[in-house]
């Protein structure tokens, strides 16, 4: 089964939290400057359409202190043609407010005009644009069809002659749909960011529009505006006529009545967002790729101690493993302990290898080789072409001693003649227990004489040797050897040692005999 290893897992885990992290604070960060950004639009909208509020407040105020001042020149001499003439024109030409100034007597008839190509003197006011007639008042009319066609609105004062007589009233005209003050005024505002701004009256028509083809229309249905005639100024949310989310800030304008309305659509303000966005994610990457690379570099050195100890394990048997964990660097508290962990069962398995090895290869009365360990170093000496000599040992009346003393003391003396033959066998020479009281030594590249020169020297040693409680025993040995390039077999070369040990048990025993 595919098993991820620890460092894809740990960078895996690492690796998303990270990118987890980052993404969630550009979620905050979108969050928050989204809220920001529409809060501090709306805010600006808001002071954007007080301002503007004011000024057409202060400008209307400004016209109809001028209509006051030409109504008050006009009272103490109506009926002079050339006057109501030149103040019409000075009215016009002054201020440049107005798209016409015009004087009404108090039978409502037009007696002057300015621009005089307007050809509407001498004409009765209609029933529709009476407000102003009738009012006797300073007034800001609302929007209306003049009897030119053209749709305006009027700022008028009246005029009063000797004993509060009505004369009339002077008017000067803005003319909605072409080039007018409120154009000049309003437009200065920019529009690169999509935010524009209109005014509405009392009835909800729109007076002032960047697209002058709507001027006139009536907008129902719109809380802003409904808000904003009735003399609330403030900021808000709103979806336009053309049902596009808007940020509107709203002011009402005292003096007429109306509304101004300064809006951007949310939809550019969240372009705005987007650039922010794409600003921070950039800013950020580099730290990004440098955290990513430090957690890979780190997850690198956290886990290499660990895949070393792992693979190690999976070798165990090999000599240098321990050597090889030991190499490794346990810099930190769980490597360190699972090493020595490691190191401790791999102690505790070799030396439990050696001891059955101990165990399986060797005799437990004498500690000598047993006739295992004996098959498997004469087939490798067979697969190596090694020579040997080899001497065939065998106590001589054992069973005597055994009848004597007891089987204990018979055990006593096999145990001592084991030491003997040890401790008489240079480093190349082998004994080996072959079974019951027979022995076998085996000799490595020694000559036949040289092997019987050993076996004689060990006889004599034995016979001299003083066993416990049996006391002097002999031993019978037969000696043969085995050259690599000769036809005989191990097992004949054996063979021949066993005729020759028999040889010396005829002969008398205690005496050694080389197979010829
Ligand atoms: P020979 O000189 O002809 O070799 O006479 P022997 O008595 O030594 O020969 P035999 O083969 O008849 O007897 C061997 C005896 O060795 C028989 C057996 O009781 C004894 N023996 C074999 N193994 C052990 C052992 O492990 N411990 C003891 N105490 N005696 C053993
Ligand atoms: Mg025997
Ligand atoms: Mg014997």
């Amino acid at each position: 089964m595919f098993r991820l290893d620890l460092q894809r897992l740990f960078l895996l885990l690492t690796t998303a939290a990270v990118l987890l992290t980052f993404a969630n604070s550009y979620y905050v960060t979108y969050q928050v400057q989204k809220q920001l950004l529409i809060d501090s639009t709306l805010e600006a909208n808001r002071v954007y359409a007080a301002k503007l509020a004011e000024t057409t407040n202060n400008f209307l105020q400004n016209a109809q202190k001028q209509l006051a001042y030409s109504a008050k020149i006009l009272s103490t001499d109506f009926d002079n043609e050339s006057l109501r003439e030149s103040e019409t024109e000075r009215l016009y030409q002054q201020s440049s407010f107005f798209n016409s100034v015009s004087i009404i007597n108090s039978k409502a008839i037009i007696t002057t005009v300015f621009p005089k190509t307007i050809p509407i003197k001498g004409l009765l006011l209609p029933e529709n644009n009476r407000n102003p007639f009738n009012a006797r008042k300073p007034l800001v009319s609302n929007p209306m069809v003049a009897p030119t066609g053209s749709y305006l609105m009027s700022i008028s004062h009246p005029i009063f002659g000797m004993n509060e007589k009505y004369l009339g009233f002077i008017t000067g005209s803005i003319y909605l749909h072409q080039n007018n003050v409120f154009f000049k005024l309003l437009s200065q505002h920019s529009y690169i960011d999509g935010s524009y701004i209109y005014v509405v009256d009392q009835n909800k028509e729109l007076i002032y529009h960047i697209n002058k083809k709507r001027i006139g229309e009536q907008i129902e249905g719109n809380h802003v505006i409904d808000s904003v005639i009735i003399g609330t100024s403030g900021s808000d949310k709103v979806v336009n006529s053309l049902g596009i989310p808007m940020l509107a800030g709203f002011a009402y304008i005292k003096r007429s009545g109306w509304g101004v309305v300064a809006q951007r659509p949310l939809e550019n303000v969240m372009a705005e967002l987007d650039v922010q966005l794409t600003e921070v994610v950039l800013k950020s990457l580099p730290l990004l790729f440098l955290i990513l690379t430090i957690v890979l570099i780190a997850s690198r050195y956290i886990t290499k101690p660990l895949k070393a100890l792992a693979s190690q394990a999976n070798h165990m048997y090999q000599n240098d493993a321990e050597q090889n964990i030991l190499n490794i660097k346990s810099w930190y508290f769980e490597v360190h302990e699972l090493k020595r962990a490691i190191l401790s069962g791999l102690g505790t398995l070799k030396h439990k290898i050696n001891q059955l090895n101990k165990d399986t290869n060797t005799d437990p009365l004498t500690g000598l080789y047993n006739r295992r360990s004996l098959d498997q170093l004469l087939e490798q000496w067979r697969e190596l072409k090694q020579s040997f000599a080899v001497i065939a040992v065998d106590i001589d009346h054992f069973k005597v001693v055994n009848d004597l003393y007891g089987h204990d003391v018979g055990d006593e003396v096999l145990k001592h003649l084991s030491l003997l033959m040890k401790e008489n066998c240079n480093e190349n020479y082998i004994a080996f227990r072959n079974g019951g009281e027979e022995f076998l030594i085996l000799l490595p590249s020694t000559k036949q004489a040289d092997a019987h020169f050993f076996a004689e020297k060990l006889r004599v040693k034995i016979a001299q040797y003083n066993m416990p409680i049996a006391g002097n025993i002999t031993v019978s040995l037969g000696i043969s050897y085995w050259d690599s390039n000769s036809n005989d077999t191990i097992k004949i070369t054996l063979k021949k040692a066993d005729i020759a040990l028999y040889q010396a048990k005829r002969q008398g025993r205690n005496c050694s005999i080389l197979h010829s």
